[in-house]
């Protein structure tokens, strides 16, 4: 009896060496191998080893997510330092330290943008679970953040609001907010003086419908799945010329859908424009 059982539990006890010496050796790549099978036992290796597929796929997104941020804040630092020392060892008048205290200026400007942006998402993510969303009138609030905008973006670009009156949602303010003022960021952002920006709110029978629709540039078809991932950005090396440009915002963006149980989606046509469509359950 005791050589049976020891026998039957030593599949367990290998899962078990196994699990431990993944742990102790925090190497998320090794995975439990205990030959093939059929039964329970086989099963739990299997259902382990998925888990373990996933918990390294997710270290991965937030190892690039980290080596990411810092080399976006590596760059403004380095301008910062070299303009420092530049001026620490060259300048002689006093347009001189101007200038370079200038550029240090616009550089710490940026760092602190992204700093900002890099602590929403950890708000975010901390907070995921707990955000609450309350019932309240979307019209209102599409319509405010419009009025908002129409007085800036006035001259600029042709800013036009269809927003029907009266729909109600579930939704968290400030998140929301967010939400649009990114979409609409990047409608201006990469669209011409002159071209027309749309907002739109509308409901069907099954959904809220909410679009930002711009006559920009558009986006190149290879890279619309790639849009939503965080720091990608079509053109880097152009991203001075759009201000503050790091590639978050749409991440961002999708995620405040996903926490409203809803989802975005992007229509696209390069030197025609982009429609940005969020769809939230009625
Ligand atoms: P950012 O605008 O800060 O670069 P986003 O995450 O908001 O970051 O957008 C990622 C990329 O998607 C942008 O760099 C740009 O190439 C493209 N993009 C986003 N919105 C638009 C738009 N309305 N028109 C054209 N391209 C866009």
């Amino acid at each position: 009896g005791s050589a049976i059982t020891t026998r039957a539990f030593l599949p367990v006890e290998k899962i078990s060496m196994a699990t431990n010496h993944i742990i102790s050796g925090r190497d998320l790549t090794k995975r439990i191998d205990i030959g093939e099978g059929k039964d329970e036992i086989h099963l739990l290796a299997g259902t382990i080893n998925n888990m373990l597929d996933r918990l390294e796929t997710s270290f991965e997104i937030e190892k690039q997510f980290t080596s990411d941020a810092s080399h976006e804040l590596r760059t403004p630092l380095s301008v910062i330092k070299a303009h420092t020392e530049f001026a620490l060892e060259f300048a002689e008048s006093e347009e001189d330290y101007k200038e370079a205290l200038e550029v240090i200026n616009r550089q710490g400007d940026k760092m602190s943008a992204l700093l900002s942006q890099l602590l929403f998402f950890t708000r975010l993510e901390q907070s995921n679970r707990k955000v609450e969303l309350k019932e309240g009138n979307l019209s209102n609030l599409v319509q405010s953040i419009f009025d908002d905008r129409y007085l800036v973006l006035q001259g600029k670009r042709e800013f036009v609001g269809s927003i029907e009156d009266g729909i109600t949602a579930r939704y968290d303010e400030s998140l929301l907010s967010r939400l649009i003022d990114n979409l609409l960021d990047n409608a201006e952002k990469y669209s011409e003086v002159g071209s027309t920006i749309k907002i739109k709110l509308w409901d069907t029978e099954t959904a809220i419908k909410l679009s930002v629709e711009d006559s920009g540039k558009g986006i190149l078809p290879e890279n619309l799945d790639k849009i939503w991932n965080r720091f990608f950005r079509e053109d880097e090396s152009r991203s001075e010329e759009y201000g503050t440009s790091f590639g978050l915002g749409l991440s961002m963006v999708k995620e405040i859908a996903s926490i409203h149980n809803g989802t975005i989606d992007v229509d696209s046509q390069i030197n025609v424009g982009s429609t940005f469509t969020l769809t939230l359950p009625k």
